[in-house]
C-alpha cells in the first residue's frame, strides 16, 4: 500500500477505503488462488469471442455450438493425460515438475518440527539467487508467496518437504487432479432438434 501511496494518492485513497480480502491475493486467506477468477472470466471470454454483437437467438446457438465443442476437446484432453498416468493436469504438472527441479539447487535449514518449518537458501546464479525464504509447512505457506497464490508447492516448499519426509504431491491443491477435470469435461450435452430460438 506503501507503494501505491508513493505512486499515487488518489489511488490510494480510493483503494484504502475497500476491503483489501475483495482485491488482493495476499488478504483473501487463499480463496483466489492464483488468478482463477480472472482465468474464469477469461474462458467465458473466449467462449464467447466475435459473438457479442449478434442478435439474442444467434448469440445462444454460437454458445452453446461453443460450449459444446469445448467440452468435447477437453474430454478428450482429459483422457490422454490419464493414459498418461498424470496425477493433475498438464498445467499443474509442468509448474510441479519445474519447481521440483529448481528445488535441487536450493540448501534447507530445519527449524521446528511441530511447524515443519524451514529456511531455504537459493544457489547463486547468474548474480541471482542466494535469497532466504521461510516454508512453514504446516501452514502451507512460503515466503516468496507462489505456493498460496498457485495452491502448488513452490521450490523452496518442495525441497523442505523432501526435508522432513512429507509426500509433497499432497500439498497439490484439490482442483488440479485429473479426476477433478475429468470429472468436469465428463458432463455431455444432448443434440436438439430445430432451433433454439423463434
Ligand atoms: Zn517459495
Amino acid at each position: 500500500m506503501e507503494e501505491i501511496k508513493k505512486q499515487d494518492v488518489k489511488a490510494f485513497a480510493y483503494l484504502d477505503q475497500i476491503n483489501k480480502e475483495k482485491w488482493t491475493a495476499s488478504h483473501d486467506g487463499g480463496w483466489r488462488c492464483g488468478i482463477l477468477t480472472t482465468n474464469m472470466s477469461e474462458c467465458i471470454n473466449g467462449v464467447l469471442k466475435g459473438a457479442r454483437r449478434l442478435p439474442v437467438s444467434a448469440l445462444f446457438e454460437i454458445t452453446l455450438e461453443r460450449t459444446v465443442h469445448y467440452f468435447r476437446v477437453r474430454a478428450i484432453k482429459g483422457q490422454k493425460m490419464l493414459q498418461n498416468n498424470q496425477l493433475w493436469t498438464n498445467f499443474a504438472c509442468k509448474m510441479f515438475i519445474s519447481w521440483q527441479q529448481k528445488a535441487v539447487e536450493h540448501t534447507v535449514t530445519k527449524y521446528s518440527h511441530a511447524q515443519q518449518s524451514a529456511s531455504v537458501v537459493t544457489m547463486l546464479q547468474n548474480k541471482h539467487g542466494m535469497n532466504t525464504h521461510v516454508v512453514k509447512i504446516a501452514n502451507r505457506e512460503c515466503s516468496c508467496g507462489k505456493w498460496n497464490q498457485f495452491g502448488i508447492p513452490c521450490s523452496h516448499a518442495q525441497k523442505v518437504c523432501g526435508a522432513y519426509n512429507i509426500s509433497v504431491a499432497s500439498m497439490v491443491k484439490d482442483y488440479y487432479d485429473l479426476m477433478a477435470y475429468n470429472n468436469t469435461y465428463s458432463k455431455h450435452f444432448e443434440p436438439a432438434v430445430g432451433r433454439l430460438l423463434g
